[in-house]
């Protein structure tokens, strides 16, 4: 989606990946400034590692605790983080919700689950449960979202009442002989509105396959791609992104269509 993107606005740019191993991100980091990169993205396991390496950290990633995003400039290398916005851009546009006091089931306790539970009580939802194979992981993220947000009742376990929506953050549904995430004995289809996947590949997940049957809303994780890439595409070249072209490259790339 970068590189269409460079195209279309006649950038003469490149969008690259390398493979890091994580005991070499900080070499990497200071390589890539030193070969005046613009910037760089990152993923798993690098967000939260980078935090601590780079020279200034952004609102957002001081706000989020993960760097996703990197600008190289006369200060230094800046961490950004654009998943938390795109994710609720993405849930307002893909599922049309209102974010501000909705309940909402959460399930994982990783890295993005972590920036999806803080972003989420930052927008005011009412009720937030947290469910995680490790529960002590979703217990950590329930402590300190409501540490940071006292205003949102948060809680580990399943809802007993209709929630507005499911958030699948975990990574189960990435391949397809996985099992849903959801215990639908513990907690029914039925009493969710809308369910979102963050995962994109494959685009209908077991998961989203049988909260469509149960007549919920559903959207995949392909918005959310699109619009962490839009803001780091915009951090990097100062320009306004041609989203209608990098969710064209998106979607191709992704599915081959
Ligand atoms: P992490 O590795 O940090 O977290 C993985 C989560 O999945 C944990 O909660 C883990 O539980 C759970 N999990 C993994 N395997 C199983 C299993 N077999 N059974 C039950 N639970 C399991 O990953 P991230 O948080 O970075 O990413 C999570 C998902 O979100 C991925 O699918 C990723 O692709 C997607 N994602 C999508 C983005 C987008 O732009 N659309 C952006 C970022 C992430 P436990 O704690 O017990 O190990």
């Amino acid at each position: 989606m970068h590189n269409a993107a460079f195209a279309a606005l006649g950038l003469d740019w490149r969008y690259l990946a390398f493979e890091v191993n994580p005991k070499n991100l900080r070499a990497a980091i200071e390589g890539a400034k030193a070969m005046n990169f613009a910037g760089l993205n990152l993923t798993v396991p690098h967000k939260l590692l980078a935090v601590e390496m780079v020279d200034m950290l952004d609102e957002s990633a001081k706000t989020w605790g993960a760097v996703n995003t990197i600008r190289f400039d006369k200060k230094g290398a800046i961490g950004f983080n654009t998943d938390a916005d795109a994710l609720t851009q993405s849930l307002r546009e893909d599922l049309k919700l209102e974010l501000r006091g909705a309940k909402v089931l959460l399930l994982g306790a990783g890295g993005a689950a972590r920036t999806a539970a803080l972003k989420l009580a930052s927008e005011k939802v009412a009720e937030l449960f947290v469910v995680n194979r490790t529960q002590s992981k979703a217990e950590k993220i329930a402590g300190e979202t409501k540490k940071q947000f006292p205003s949102v009742i948060v809680s580990t376990g399943f809802p007993k009442a209709k929630v507005d929506l499911i958030l699948n953050a975990t990574s189960l549904g990435l391949k397809t002989d996985d099992s849903s995430p959801l215990d639908e004995k513990q907690f029914s289809l039925k009493e969710a509105r809308a369910v979102y996947d963050m995962i994109y590949r494959p685009a209908e997940t077991k998961l989203l396959v049988a909260a469509k049957k149960s007549g919920c809303k559903t959207a995949n994780g392909l918005g959310m791609l699109l619009h962490q890439g839009a803001k780091a595409f915009e951090i990097w070249t100062g320009k306004p992104a041609p989203l209608d072209v990098m969710r064209r490259a998106l979607e191709q790339n992704v599915y081959g269509h």
